[in-house]
């Protein structure tokens, strides 16, 4: 199967998963992960629909955004301070920002290149995770990133531990709550903080069912073992 016919595939596999659990398929925003692929598959994709590509390293990224500057591209790695300057006018969302050190050089990015910053706010789900804040955590970086004029926090980010869909159920239903709770709490400007950026080529479905507004999903898009 080529990847056009993979990802249309995987599309309406994604649609179908939304009507069946009472959503509608606009609601939730396919980000194809392309960081183990190379740019000719990320122009198949896109021809076939594909509008929203994540990469988790700054030279993937540099490197495809080159090839296809009108996607929408997300950054969803880890971050060095000194590759904020790479992401930053490049990215259309960085999905994994945690530490409140950096809030204020993508802030600074962010003014240099003349726009507001979307990102989300990384949630540490589990023991086994390395990345991420943890939950009881996340208030002070919320009020850190909320003085700051140049970002625009639309929501929340988690990776579920790999191996059980009950558990990672359980975890993107957990992020939900905490969204909800920072809305109810008035931390953030609750126009734009609706986001749930979770799920997985193993667990989307589930975090469709939980509420994800954004699943990122690359082998599934991507590698010919789920062709
Ligand atoms: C690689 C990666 C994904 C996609 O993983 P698949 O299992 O291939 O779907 C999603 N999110 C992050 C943060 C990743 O690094």
């Amino acid at each position: 199967m080529s990847t056009a016919e993979q990802y249309k595939k995987f599309r309406e596999e994604v649609d179908e998963v939304c009507r069946n659990c009472g959503r509608d398929p606009r609601d939730v925003m396919v980000v194809a992960v392309s960081k183990t692929v190379d740019t000719n598959a990320v122009l198949e994709a896109s021809q076939a629909g594909a509008y929203d590509f994540g990469e988790n390293r700054p030279d993937g990224l540099l490197e495809k955004y080159d090839a296809l500057p009108q996607a929408r591209w997300h950054f969803i790695g880890n971050i060095q301070s000194r590759r904020i300057p790479d992401i930053v006018p490049r990215s259309f969302l960085i999905h994994s920002v945690y530490k409140v050190d950096h809030l204020a050089k993508i802030d600074a990015a962010a003014k240099a290149a003349g726009k507001i910053q979307n990102i989300l706010l990384e949630i540490n789900s589990g023991e086994e995770a390395k990345d991420g804040v943890a939950p009881d955590m996340s208030f002070g970086v919320l009020a850190a990133a909320r003085r700051l004029p140049n970002i625009r926090i639309c929501g929340l980010m988690t990776m579920a531990p790999q191996g059980d869909l009950e558990v990672a159920r359980s975890c993107f239903a957990q992020l939900r709550e905490l969204r909800d709770e920072i809305q109810a709490m008035g931390l953030v400007d609750d126009i734009y903080f609706n986001e749930l950026s979770m799920g997985m080529t193993e667990d989307w479905r589930e975090a469709i069912e939980e509420g994800a507004t954004i699943i990122r999903v690359g082998r599934a898009v991507f590698s010919s073992d789920f062709a």
